[in-house]
C-alpha cells in the first residue's frame, strides 16, 4: 500500500469514526430518555409490578451478559477478514476496533430494547385495549363447571379504578364464581377477563402468585390464623411478600388503627367478636396496598350493627383509593349505600345500575 493510499485510508477511517460517534451520542441520548420514562412507569405501579419488572430485568441482564463475548467474536473475525488492517497504523486499528465495538454495543442494546418491548406487550397492549381508567373487565365470559350448565353466562362487566361496586343476587346465582374468576382460581370456559392489566386466561401459572398481590380478599368466614394474634395475622401477609421488618413494624399498627383495633393487637381471634375478626381480615387484606379489594359476603355472619361497621370501613378503604367489590345479598345495606349495583340471576347479569337498589327475592 502506497503512502498516499494509507493517508486516504486513514482519512476514511476518521470520517467513518466521526459519523459513528455522532450516531452513538444521539442514540445514547434517546436511550436515556427511554429509560427514564420506563422507570417512572414502574415506580408509579405497585410493588408487585416492580418485582415482575425486576424479573424481566434479570432476564435482560442475562442477555446483556452474553453480549460482550459475541461482540468480541465479531471483532476478531472482522479484524481477520479486514486485509487492509495490516497496512493501517496501530493507532488507527485500535480506533477502528473501538468504533466497531461501540456500534456492536449499540446494536446489542437496540436488540435488548426491542426484546423488552417484545417481552412486555401482553400487559401493555391489554391495558391499552380498555378505557384508560378500567381496572377490571369481563368480555363475554361464560363459566361451566358442568358442560351445558353455565354458572355464568355471557357476562360483560367493566369496573373503573376507584369504583365501589355491589354484586348482588340470590344463592346459586354465580356471585362466588365471579369472584373466583377474578382471583384466577377458575378460568372461564369462554370469554376474556382483564384485571389491572393482566389478561387472566393467558396468565402463566408461575405468574399467578404475583398477579394475586393485586387483590386483597375477605370472605364470610374471616379465615384468620387461629393460633396467631391480631398483630401476627396482619404481619403475616406482609412477610409472605417479603416486606422488610422495619416496614412491617410501621404498617401493621397503621392498618390496625385504620380498622379500629390498635388496642387489641395481642388478642387471638377466639377472643374477638365476629365484627372484630372481619376487621382484622380487612386489615390483612389491604396491608400490602393492593389496588383491588374483593369481599365475598363479608357481612354474611354478622349482625346488623356490625354489618354497618364493616360497610363503613369498606367505604373508607374505597375513599383511600382502593377499588372495592362487595358480593352480598343484604338488600338493606345495599339500598342504604347508593353505590353501583350489578344484579346477577342464574348466571346472567340482570341489571347494572349506578346508585342502584336491590330486592332480595330469596
Ligand atoms: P353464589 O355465590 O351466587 O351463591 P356460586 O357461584 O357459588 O353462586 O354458584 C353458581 C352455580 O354454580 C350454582 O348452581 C352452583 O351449584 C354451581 N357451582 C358452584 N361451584 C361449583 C363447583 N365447584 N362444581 C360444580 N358446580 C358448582
Ligand atoms: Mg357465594
Amino acid at each position: 500500500m502506497s503512502k498516499k493510499e494509507l493517508i486516504e485510508d486513514s482519512q476514511e477511517v476518521r470520517e467513518a469514526m466521526a459519523e459513528l460517534k455522532a450516531k452513538a451520542e444521539s442514540e445514547a441520548a434517546e436511550e436515556t430518555a427511554d429509560t427514564t420514562s420506563t422507570e417512572e412507569d414502574s415506580y408509579n405501579d405497585y410493588a408487585e409490578d416492580e418485582s415482575s419488572y425486576a424479573e424481566d430485568y434479570t432476564e435482560e441482564s442475562q442477555t446483556e451478559e452474553s453480549a460482550p463475548s459475541e461482540i468480541e467474536e465479531e471483532e476478531t473475525s472482522a479484524e481477520k477478514s479486514d486485509a487492509g488492517a495490516i497496512a493501517r497504523t496501530r493507532e488507527e486499528t485500535r480506533r477502528l476496533r473501538k468504533a466497531q465495538f461501540s456500534e456492536n454495543r449499540q446494536a446489542a442494546s437496540r436488540d435488548k430494547e426491542e426484546g423488552v418491548r417484545e417481552k412486555r406487550p401482553a400487559r401493555r397492549r391489554a391495558k391499552s385495549k380498555k378505557t384508560a381508567d378500567s381496572i377490571i373487565s369481563l368480555e363475554n365470559v361464560s363459566m361451566e363447571y358442568v358442560k351445558g350448565r353455565p354458572a355464568l353466562k355471557n357476562v360483560n362487566i367493566e369496573i373503573k379504578k376507584g369504583e365501589f361496586v355491589f354484586i348482588v343476587g340470590g344463592s346459586g346465582s354465580g356471585k362466588s364464581t365471579l369472584i373466583k374468576l377474578l382471583l384466577r382460581e377458575l378460568v372461564p370456559t369462554t370469554g376474556s377477563i382483564n384485571v389491572n392489566g393482566y389478561t387472566l386466561e393467558k396468565l402463566k401459572h408461575r405468574k399467578i402468585p404475583m398477579f394475586r398481590r393485586n387483590i386483597g380478599v375477605v370472605f364470610q368466614d374471616f379465615r384468620l390464623l387461629k393460633d396467631k394474634n391480631v398483630y401476627e395475622n396482619v404481619a403475616f401477609a406482609q412477610r409472605i411478600v417479603q416486606t422488610p421488618a422495619r416496614e412491617i413494624k410501621k404498617n401493621v399498627p397503621e392498618m390496625l388503627s385504620l380498622v379500629g383495633l390498635a388496642k387489641k393487637y395481642k388478642a387471638t381471634p377466639n377472643h374477638l367478636s365476629g365484627g372484630e375478626q372481619q376487621r382484622v381480615a380487612l386489615a390483612r387484606a389491604i396491608v400490602n396496598k393492593p389496588p383491588i379489594l374483593l369481599a365475598d359476603e363479608p357481612t354474611g355472619n354478622l349482625d346488623p350493627s356490625m354489618t354497618v361497621e364493616i360497610m363503613d370501613l369498606l367505604e373508607k378503604i374505597n375513599q383511600n383509593g382502593t377499588t372495592v367489590i362487595v358480593v352480598t345479598h343484604d338488600d338493606k345495606i345495599v339500598n342504604q349505600m347508593h353505590k353501583r349495583v350489578i344484579t346477577i340471576k342464574k348466571g346472567i347479569v340482570l341489571s347494572d345500575e349506578e346508585e342502584g337498589s336491590y330486592t332480595d327475592e330469596d
